[in-house]
Protein backbone atom coordinates (compact mmCIF):
# COMPACT_ATOMS: atom_id res chain seq x y z
CA UNK A 1 0.00 0.00 0.00
CA UNK A 2 0.87 3.62 -0.48
CA UNK A 3 2.30 6.02 1.76
CA UNK A 4 0.10 9.04 2.04
CA UNK A 5 0.43 12.39 2.85
CA UNK A 6 -2.76 14.46 3.68
CA UNK A 7 -2.83 18.34 3.08
CA UNK A 8 -5.46 20.37 3.79
CA UNK A 9 -7.19 22.94 5.51
CA UNK A 10 -8.26 22.70 9.04
CA UNK A 11 -11.21 20.80 9.26
CA UNK A 12 -11.63 20.15 5.79
CA UNK A 13 -11.98 16.34 6.60
CA UNK A 14 -8.07 14.75 6.50
CA UNK A 15 -9.07 12.76 10.47
CA UNK A 16 -12.59 11.44 8.00
CA UNK A 17 -10.76 10.37 5.29
CA UNK A 18 -8.39 8.46 7.35
CA UNK A 19 -10.29 6.89 9.01
CA UNK A 20 -12.19 5.68 6.48
CA UNK A 21 -8.94 4.36 4.92
CA UNK A 22 -7.90 2.79 7.93
CA UNK A 23 -10.96 1.01 8.29
CA UNK A 24 -11.54 -0.10 4.23
CA UNK A 25 -7.58 -0.81 3.42
CA UNK A 26 -6.07 -1.23 7.25
CA UNK A 27 -3.80 1.96 6.82
CA UNK A 28 -1.75 2.88 9.53
CA UNK A 29 -3.24 6.35 10.82
CA UNK A 30 -0.75 9.21 11.96
CA UNK A 31 -2.26 12.32 13.09
CA UNK A 32 0.03 14.46 14.90
CA UNK A 33 -2.36 16.68 16.07
CA UNK A 34 -3.65 13.38 18.11
CA UNK A 35 -0.27 12.58 19.42
CA UNK A 36 -0.19 16.55 20.41
CA UNK A 37 -3.62 16.14 22.74
CA UNK A 38 -2.47 12.56 24.18
CA UNK A 39 0.33 15.06 25.39
CA UNK A 40 -2.06 17.22 26.88
CA UNK A 41 -4.50 14.37 28.13
CA UNK A 42 -1.90 12.81 30.07
CA UNK A 43 -2.00 16.34 32.50
CA UNK A 44 1.71 16.90 32.72
CA UNK A 45 3.21 20.40 32.75
CA UNK A 46 4.54 19.54 29.13
CA UNK A 47 0.86 19.02 28.01
CA UNK A 48 -0.25 22.35 29.39
CA UNK A 49 2.17 23.96 27.48
CA UNK A 50 1.26 22.38 24.40
CA UNK A 51 -2.81 23.56 24.63
CA UNK A 52 -2.09 26.76 25.30
CA UNK A 53 -0.07 26.68 21.63
CA UNK A 54 -2.49 24.85 20.34
CA UNK A 55 -5.84 26.60 21.66
CA UNK A 56 -4.03 29.68 20.17
CA UNK A 57 -4.03 28.38 16.82
CA UNK A 58 -0.37 28.16 16.00
CA UNK A 59 1.89 25.51 15.14
CA UNK A 60 3.60 23.74 18.07
CA UNK A 61 7.67 23.76 17.55
CA UNK A 62 8.73 21.49 14.54
CA UNK A 63 11.86 19.86 17.18
CA UNK A 64 8.43 18.92 19.08
CA UNK A 65 6.15 17.70 16.74
CA UNK A 66 9.13 15.61 14.78
CA UNK A 67 10.26 13.96 17.71
CA UNK A 68 6.74 12.41 18.42
CA UNK A 69 6.06 11.36 14.98
CA UNK A 70 10.03 9.86 14.67
CA UNK A 71 8.72 7.62 17.55
CA UNK A 72 5.27 6.68 15.92
CA UNK A 73 7.16 6.02 12.86
CA UNK A 74 8.96 2.92 14.63
CA UNK A 75 6.42 1.58 15.41
CA UNK A 76 5.85 -2.08 13.23
CA UNK A 77 2.21 -1.12 12.20
CA UNK A 78 3.34 1.45 9.39
CA UNK A 79 5.49 -1.17 7.40
CA UNK A 80 1.92 -2.10 5.55
CA UNK A 81 1.50 1.83 4.41
CA UNK A 82 0.91 4.48 6.64
CA UNK A 83 -1.34 8.20 6.05
CA UNK A 84 0.48 10.79 7.62
CA UNK A 85 -2.58 13.06 8.62
CA UNK A 86 -1.48 16.99 10.02
CA UNK A 87 1.99 16.59 9.34
CA UNK A 88 4.25 17.99 7.21
CA UNK A 89 2.94 21.61 8.01
CA UNK A 90 5.79 23.79 5.87
CA UNK A 91 8.10 22.88 3.89
CA UNK A 92 10.92 22.11 6.67
CA UNK A 93 8.79 19.31 7.88
CA UNK A 94 8.82 18.48 4.41
CA UNK A 95 12.34 18.01 3.92
CA UNK A 96 12.50 16.47 7.76
CA UNK A 97 10.19 13.61 6.80
CA UNK A 98 11.82 12.94 4.01
CA UNK A 99 15.30 12.12 5.66
CA UNK A 100 13.44 10.36 8.55
CA UNK A 101 11.59 8.12 6.09
CA UNK A 102 14.85 7.79 3.79
CA UNK A 103 16.99 6.52 7.27
CA UNK A 104 13.89 4.24 7.62
CA UNK A 105 14.08 2.79 3.87
CA UNK A 106 9.86 4.19 2.95
CA UNK A 107 9.15 7.30 1.14
CA UNK A 108 5.91 9.62 0.34
CA UNK A 109 4.04 7.81 -2.37
CA UNK A 110 1.58 10.55 -2.82
CA UNK A 111 0.32 13.93 -1.58
CA UNK A 112 -3.70 14.28 -1.58
CA UNK A 113 -4.85 17.80 -1.17
CA UNK A 114 -8.23 18.32 0.37
CA UNK A 115 -9.05 21.32 -1.41
CA UNK A 116 -12.07 23.62 0.42
CA UNK A 117 -13.06 27.02 0.71
CA UNK A 118 -12.61 28.70 3.76
CA UNK A 119 -16.46 29.27 4.60
CA UNK A 120 -16.92 25.60 4.21
CA UNK A 121 -14.55 24.89 6.27
CA UNK A 122 -15.45 27.26 9.21
CA UNK A 123 -18.87 25.39 9.19
CA UNK A 124 -17.10 22.48 9.31
CA UNK A 125 -15.28 23.23 12.17
CA UNK A 126 -17.90 24.90 14.02
CA UNK A 127 -20.24 21.80 13.90
CA UNK A 128 -17.42 19.24 14.58
CA UNK A 129 -18.20 17.02 17.14
CA UNK A 130 -16.40 13.25 18.06
CA UNK A 131 -16.29 10.26 20.26
CA UNK A 132 -14.14 10.67 23.33
CA UNK A 133 -14.14 7.09 23.60
CA UNK A 134 -14.11 5.70 19.86
CA UNK A 135 -12.99 8.23 18.36
CA UNK A 136 -15.55 8.09 15.38
CA UNK A 137 -15.98 11.83 14.03
CA UNK A 138 -19.73 13.57 12.90
CA UNK A 139 -20.86 16.91 12.40
CA UNK A 140 -24.11 18.44 13.40
CA UNK A 141 -24.33 20.72 10.78
CA UNK A 142 -23.84 18.34 7.94
CA UNK A 143 -26.77 15.99 7.33
CA UNK A 144 -24.67 13.14 6.20
CA UNK A 145 -22.36 13.23 8.73
CA UNK A 146 -24.53 13.91 11.69
CA UNK A 147 -24.88 11.07 14.55
CA UNK A 148 -28.60 9.29 14.52
CA UNK A 149 -29.68 10.46 17.90
CA UNK A 150 -28.16 14.35 18.78
CA UNK A 151 -25.18 14.39 20.87
CA UNK A 152 -24.81 10.67 20.81
CA UNK A 153 -22.13 8.28 19.16
CA UNK A 154 -23.84 6.11 17.21
CA UNK A 155 -20.81 3.13 17.25
CA UNK A 156 -20.98 3.34 21.13
CA UNK A 157 -23.35 5.46 23.21
CA UNK A 158 -20.75 7.99 24.34
CA UNK A 159 -21.71 11.43 24.44
CA UNK A 160 -20.04 13.57 21.57
CA UNK A 161 -17.56 16.53 22.38
CA UNK A 162 -16.18 19.42 20.36
CA UNK A 163 -12.48 20.11 20.25
CA UNK A 164 -11.74 23.37 22.21
CA UNK A 165 -9.81 24.70 19.17
CA UNK A 166 -12.81 24.55 16.74
CA UNK A 167 -14.10 28.09 17.93
CA UNK A 168 -14.33 30.77 15.49
CA UNK A 169 -11.49 33.15 16.36
CA UNK A 170 -8.84 29.91 16.57
CA UNK A 171 -10.34 28.72 13.16
CA UNK A 172 -9.28 31.89 11.78
CA UNK A 173 -5.61 31.65 13.08
CA UNK A 174 -5.38 28.45 11.81
CA UNK A 175 -6.42 29.04 8.69
CA UNK A 176 -4.33 31.85 8.38
CA UNK A 177 -1.77 29.60 9.32
CA UNK A 178 -2.58 26.83 6.64
CA UNK A 179 -1.97 29.65 3.88
CA UNK A 180 1.15 30.83 5.42
CA UNK A 181 3.19 27.78 6.30
CA UNK A 182 1.05 25.02 4.66
CA UNK A 183 0.29 25.80 1.57
CA UNK A 184 3.52 25.88 -0.32
CA UNK A 185 3.76 21.85 0.86
CA UNK A 186 1.71 21.79 -2.44
CA UNK A 187 4.49 23.39 -4.67
CA UNK A 188 6.89 20.88 -2.88
CA UNK A 189 4.90 17.57 -3.64
CA UNK A 190 4.05 18.80 -7.29
CA UNK A 191 7.99 19.53 -8.14
CA UNK A 192 7.98 16.23 -6.72
CA UNK A 193 5.80 15.17 -9.35
CA UNK A 194 3.30 12.97 -6.77
CA UNK A 195 0.20 15.61 -5.80
CA UNK A 196 -2.98 14.77 -6.32
CA UNK A 197 -5.81 17.89 -5.41
CA UNK A 198 -9.25 16.79 -4.46
CA UNK A 199 -12.06 19.15 -4.16
CA UNK A 200 -13.65 17.97 -0.99
CA UNK A 201 -17.01 20.49 -0.86
CA UNK A 202 -19.40 17.54 -1.36
CA UNK A 203 -19.83 14.46 1.21
CA UNK A 204 -17.40 12.30 2.85
CA UNK A 205 -18.34 9.44 0.81
CA UNK A 206 -18.06 11.30 -2.84
CA UNK A 207 -14.30 12.48 -1.43
CA UNK A 208 -13.51 9.12 -0.38
CA UNK A 209 -14.64 7.40 -3.83
CA UNK A 210 -11.77 10.17 -5.48
CA UNK A 211 -9.09 9.31 -3.02
CA UNK A 212 -9.89 5.67 -3.79
CA UNK A 213 -9.58 6.59 -7.50
CA UNK A 214 -6.41 8.31 -6.81
CA UNK A 215 -4.31 5.31 -4.45
CA UNK A 216 -5.65 2.35 -6.53
P1 LIG B 1 -4.88 19.02 13.81
O1 LIG B 1 -5.50 17.98 14.68
O2 LIG B 1 -4.03 18.44 12.71
O3 LIG B 1 -5.87 20.04 13.33
O4 LIG B 1 -3.83 19.83 14.76
C1 LIG B 1 -4.26 20.55 15.89
C2 LIG B 1 -3.14 21.48 16.34
O5 LIG B 1 -1.99 20.72 16.71
C3 LIG B 1 -2.63 22.46 15.28
O6 LIG B 1 -3.43 23.63 15.18
C4 LIG B 1 -1.22 22.75 15.78
O7 LIG B 1 -1.24 23.65 16.89
C5 LIG B 1 -0.79 21.39 16.32
N1 LIG B 1 -0.10 20.56 15.28
C6 LIG B 1 -0.56 19.42 14.70
N2 LIG B 1 0.32 18.93 13.81
C7 LIG B 1 1.36 19.81 13.79
C8 LIG B 1 2.58 19.90 13.07
N3 LIG B 1 2.91 18.99 12.13
N4 LIG B 1 3.41 20.95 13.32
C9 LIG B 1 3.10 21.88 14.25
N5 LIG B 1 1.97 21.88 14.97
C10 LIG B 1 1.09 20.85 14.75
Amino acid sequence: MKNIVFVAAPAAGKGTQSDLLVKKYGYAHISTGDLLRNEVASGSEFGAELKKIMESGSLVSDEIVTELLRKRLECDDVNNGFILDGYPRNVAQAETLDTLLESLGKKVDVCISLDMDMDTALKRALGRISCPQCGAGYNKFFDAMKPKTEGICDNCGSTLISRSDDNEETFKTRFETYIKSTEPLLDYYKDKGILDVISCNGTPEETFNEIESVIK
